[in-house]
């Protein structure tokens, strides 16, 4: 069944609408990674992304959301039903995660932003309405549209509404907490961790699924080091640090301030900024290419550069 052309729908209709076509515009969310990737440019108009939940599919486990929707009542709307999706509520809109394009605390365990946006829905630099992606793989043909979206800052498209998989929200969670443990040993020794963190001194673990299940990691983890139970993660120093997950074995706190690194997952949260890397060469050359076809006028979110954070 050919799907229903977007512009049918008025809400999407008047976003793209306001979006327009001709001047320097970026969407405004709640602001709470607005300084990433540098300055927007001054006289650029902002807009407001559409809101609200338009379908749970709870038995399919796929939500359709206005990007203007705050993510806390996303996962209030999907709690109801037994699931969550992989965005985090950090007080933002649904929207500027995915254009922000960080990962959950809990990636290992809930997956990552990237592979839950099966469908997205955006204006275009030319004011059009596009989609790209579909809910079942079947259904996707052409670029990888969602994926591209994920961490652009909206300089590619601006979001009006995406289709998220969703998960079953775990019927036990648990951190526990060990100071004689090697974190990557606790790492190998759990069949499916939420999340490891090392602060080069502390691990933490996150356990999640059924209680059951749970108990038996728990058991397997005092192998590796002494865990207790403990309240929650420790508080994350604010920059975050772009690594290869081979590189966090050789941390050392002189380089990062204080840091809480993710284990399996490459990032880590430290006290100081991570040095500016340049792109290859020919990755950069990609960039500019995408940029150049998506935006030739440089008209969406003129200022923000997706690889400078
Ligand atoms: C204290 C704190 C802790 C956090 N911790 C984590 C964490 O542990 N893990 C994690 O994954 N994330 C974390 N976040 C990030 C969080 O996911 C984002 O801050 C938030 O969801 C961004 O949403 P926003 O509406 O505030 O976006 P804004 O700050 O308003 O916008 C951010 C950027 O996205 C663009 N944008 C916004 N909406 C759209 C749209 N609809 N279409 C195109 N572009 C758009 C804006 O133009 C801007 O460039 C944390 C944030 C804070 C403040």
């Amino acid at each position: 069944m050919t799907a229903p052309p977007l512009a049918a729908d008025p809400v999407l209709a008047a976003f793209a609408e306001e979006v327009g076509a001709t001047d320097a515009v970026a969407v405004e969310g709640a602001r709470t990674r607005w300084a990433v990737g540098g300055a927007v440019a001054d006289g650029t108009r902002l807009v407001k992304a559409p809101t609200g939940i338009v379908r749970h599919e709870a038995e399919e486990m796929i939500v359709c959301v206005r990007a203007g929707t705050p993510v806390a009542e996303l996962a209030a709307t999907l709690a109801q039903r037994g699931q969550r999706c992989a965005l985090p509520d950090h007080g933002g809109t649904v929207g500027g995660a995915i254009a922000a394009g960080e990962n959950d605390l809990l990636v290992l365990g809930c997956g990552t932003l990237r592979a839950s946006v099966l469908e997205v829905r955006y204006v275009s630099a030319e004011g059009r309405l596009i989609r790209g992606g579909g809910p079942t793989v079947k259904n996707v043909t052409g670029f990888d549209l969602p994926r591209i979206m994920v961490g652009a800052l909206g300089t590619l498209g601006l979001i009006a509404e995406v289709i998220l998989r969703t998960n079953p929200l775990p019927a036990t969670s648990l951190w526990a907490m060990a100071t004689d443990a090697d974190p990557f040993a606790a790492r190998d020794a759990l069949l499916r961790p939420a999340a490891v963190l090392w602060d080069g001194t502390h691990t933490w673990v996150n356990l999640e699924g059924h209680a059951p299940d749970v108990t038996a990691q728990l058991a397997l983890l005092g192998t590796v080091g002494r865990f207790a139970e403990v309240q929650g993660p420790p508080p994350l120093p604010a920059c975050r640090w772009s690594l290869a997950p081979g590189e966090l074995r050789h941390l050392h706190a002189q380089q990062l301030g204080g840091f809480v690194a993710s284990v399996g997952v490459g990032l880590v949260h430290a006290e100081r900024p991570q040095p500016s890397r340049a792109l290859p060469p020919t990755v950069a050359a990609l960039s500019a290419r995408v940029k150049s076809n998506f935006d030739p006028t440089g008209r969406l979110n003129p200022g923000r550069n997706p690889g400078a954070r």
